[in-house]
């Protein structure tokens, strides 16, 4: 006979369950049970057990339960004292997930880098005077006391320093009762910024821009806004006063910024405008300061940050506009775990919680101009420089013709300007986007060339370092004398110009100006923002530099920039080479004549009559988007189709094609969705992982995202040498 324990002894107690979100790559949360006298609520940030690990989570939405038998579940471990996840946080997490075809857990944990800052900061201690006076009375005593007689409250440290005192003076004072230990909030991390510190005096056409985008700011509600200026027409200043209007109204601003570790002059401006810094978010922040950004944004302490793409994932408290800046930029696709573009994201982010968001450009993608067209986004246009200066006169150079001398890539018109340029005492720049001194090495007997052991491309010598090194892993070795082929020794040769060999060049044609070369491989941030000051201070007559300078820098004595290969993105299979082309150039060369001396750009060029160019030197910005768009409509590519590309990636090149090949036969046959591939991708191998992909093209209203989700289903089972990446809406087709 069976016993049944409800008789027996009535229910069972139960323990409450709840799903929380782990950093796991699973499709849903797991269950947890809430240990008795615990509250928790949908977005809590919790500590819970995983195997053997103890990891951070989030409660998530979705049913809660009771579980009889507890001893399969195991209990959540810590509540951190923190404010919960939001729900439109949750809700935009879930969203990101979805689009991206990403683990929800691994999209939330975005929102969690930053691992100590769940917990309160702790207080420090302090000091606060008594009103007693000690027995014996000293200078060194009298001093202190002195300082700490106005009643604010001071650290043991501080209070020594100001006074000019050891730190034992101040100990001899607290044992005798004259202060008594107090504990601080810890103090945060940039003061309020003032909306109204120091308003701007607007001109006319910034005026009209800046009350287009107030009336959305003042009507609430989501709304997306374009601000289309050409360089240094001052959008800057224009979408400040939302800024200003969005802090009048309480609430939380977030600016994204593509390369904000090197834009300092970024953080003063808006420190003249606003009276305080902004919270900055990025990649080179020191551990603990990132943690109090995270926090202190959570808990509103912060009222506007300045980030790189992943602050988009800040747990703001009371977050009501955000600006993304260079909206078009590349920079704003993430292309590691979760593939994500901020700028899109940013969009959705907006429209679930219900604000507005500021798109900024002067070259806007091709997606936000058509989005404008169609009425979704709200286009403001400023089309002339601020106070009356002249935008650069560009004029291409056909290299057809302007051959340069053997062994250089600098034609003589190009080197005559630069000649004028230096003895007026102007700055000139040349852009080229190529690290290192020569893209490729090969040997002149046996026509050996250097690749990389692990990678499918060419190793690139740096000489300042005389290495040879992979652009695509890191992989690096010493620079060869002999051949490893042929043995031939003194016989390599370096082909094609980098950023160092054009400095060569230049050095023997200048050899008295001050020449600089700038590139993201030659020092750290640091270093790099004080050479970017030094260059705004003058202190250098020729700068050499790749995409780092084609961003956001001010530089008033640049009058000339000289584009070495205005040809170098156009010859990729990339849909979007023509117009990432445009961009980068047009921001290059808007680097010149800022502050209102007549400036030059020159564009050394093989195809003078390519639209792009023409299109750059004729300043008709609207024709060539009029141009892309109808071709983009023309090819149904974005935004007029949509693209995702899946990766398969392997360790051998048979296994990555047989998978690929097995996908793509599985896969679901569905009207307006096609699959191109699977072909070997052109960087056919990376780390030591071949990669073949397929590409899925669909039409603009098509689920992409159910399509793939049955591809994936449907396709061979997954095995654990073989990894699988997908890519919504993709930027890169290597
Ligand atoms: P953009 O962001 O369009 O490239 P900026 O906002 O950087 O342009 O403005 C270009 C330059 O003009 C900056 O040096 C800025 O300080 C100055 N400027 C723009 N608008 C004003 C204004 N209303 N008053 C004073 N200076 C301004
Ligand atoms: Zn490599």
């Amino acid at each position: 006979m069976t016993t049944d324990s409800h008789d027996m002894f009535g229910p069972l107690p139960t323990v409450r369950t709840v799903p929380v979100l782990v950093p796991m790559p699973a499709a849903t949360p797991y269950s947890y049970a809430v240990p008795a006298g615990m509250a928790v609520e949908p977005g809590s940030i919790v500590q819970v057990p995983l195997g053997p690990r103890k990891v951070v989570g989030v409660v998530w939405d979705g049913a809660e339960g009771n579980a009889v038998d507890a001893k399969k579940l195991r209990p959540i471990e810590k509540v951190f004292d923190c404010p919960p996840l939001s729900a439109e946080m949750r809700g935009f997490i879930e969203w990101v997930s979805a689009y991206t075809l990403s683990p929800p857990g691994l999209v939330a944990r975005m929102a969690l880098r930053a691992p100590a800052a769940f917990d309160p900061e702790p207080m420090v201690e302090g000091l606060r005077f008594t009103g007693s006076e000690p027995e014996r009375m000293t200078p060194a005593r009298r001093k202190v006391l002195e300082l700490a007689g106005d009643g604010m409250s001071w650290t043991r440290i501080g209070l020594a320093h100001a006074a000019g005192v050891s730190s034992s003076v101040v100990d001899g004072l607290t044992a005798q009762g004259a202060f008594e230990p107090i504990f601080l909030a810890p103090p945060p991390l940039v003061a309020k910024p003032d909306p109204d510190f120091v308003p701007p005096s607007l001109e006319g056409p910034q005026n009209d821009a800046a009350r287009a985008i107030l009336a959305d700011i003042r009507a609430g509600g989501f709304s997306v806004a374009l601000i289309d200026g050409v360089t240094g027409s001052g959008k800057t200043e224009v979408y400040f006063e939302a800024i200003a209007e969005t802090l009048r109204q309480g609430r939380q601003v977030l600016i994204l910024l593509p390369e904000i570790s090197l834009t300092a002059d970024f953080l003063e401006r808006f420190q003249d405008r606003f009276g305080a810094k902004p919270g900055e978010w990025h990649s080179d922040l020191a551990t603990r300061t990132r943690e109090k950004v995270w926090r202190q944004a959570a808990t509103g302490d912060i009222r506007v940050v300045a980030g790189a793409r992943s602050a988009l994932f800040l747990p703001f408290e009371n977050l009501g506009l955000i600006i993304v800046d260079e909206e078009h930029d590349p920079a704003y696709k993430q292309e590691d775990r979760v593939y994500y573009n901020a700028r899109d994201m940013a969009v959705v982010r907006a429209r679930i919680a219900g604000f507005p968001i500021v798109l900024v450009s002067a070259t806007p993608s091709v997606e936000s101009q058509v989005n404008c067209q169609a009425g979704r986004y709200k286009k403001v246009h400023l089309a002339t420089r601020f106070a009356g200066a002249a935008m650069p006169d560009l004029h291409l150079i056909d290299m057809r013709r302007h051959t340069p001398e053997r062994g250089g890539f600098l034609s003589p018109v190009l080197l005559r300007a630069v000649g004028k340029t230096v003895e007026r005492g102007e700055q000139a720049l040349l852009f080229l986007n190529r690290r290192g001194y020569a893209p490729l090495t090969l040997c002149r007997v046996c026509g050996h060339r250097f690749q990389c052991p692990q990678c499918s491309s060419w190793l690139v010598e740096h000489r300042f370092r005389n290495q040879i090194q992979c652009h695509q892993c890191g992989y690096a070795e010493p620079t060869p004398n002999a051949c490893p082929e042929c043995g031939t020794l003194d016989h390599l040769v370096a082909c094609g110009p980098g950023v160092e060999r054009i400095a060569e060049e230049v050095e023997k044609h200048f050899p008295d100006a001050r020449t600089l070369v700038l590139s993201s491989d030659m020092g750290g941030v640091k270093r790099l923002r004080l050479e970017l000051d030094a260059i705004a201070r003058g202190e250098a007559d020729i700068v050499i530099g790749t995409q780092l300078v084609a961003k956001g820098h001010n530089f008033p004595l640049m009058t000339l920039v000289g584009i070495v290969d205005a040809d170098i993105g156009l010859a990729n299979g990339d849909p979007r080479a023509a117009e990432r082309t445009f961009q980068l150039l047009s921001q290059v060369t808007g680097r010149a004549g800022r502050t209102g001396r007549k400036s030059h750009g020159l564009l050394q060029t093989f195809q003078p009559q390519h639209p792009v160019m023409l299109a750059l030197v004729s300043g008709d910005a609207d024709a060539f988007y009029e141009r892309e768009i109808t071709e983009r409509e023309r090819a149904a590519l974005p935004p007029f189709g949509r693209l995702v590309s899946v990766i398969v990636s392997a360790d051998t090149r048979a296994e990555a094609e047989t998978h690929a090949r097995q996908m793509r036969h599985a896969a679901p046959t569905l009207d307006g969705i096609a699959i191109l591939g699977p072909a070997e991708a052109p960087l056919a191998l990376i780390r030591g992982r071949h990669r073949f992909r397929l590409l899925v093209h669909g039409r603009r209203n098509s689920d992409m995202q159910a399509f793939l989700k049955d591809m994936l289903q449907a396709g061979p089972k997954q095995r654990r040498s073989i990894h699988v990446q997908v890519d919504v809406d993709p930027q890169s087709f290597l």
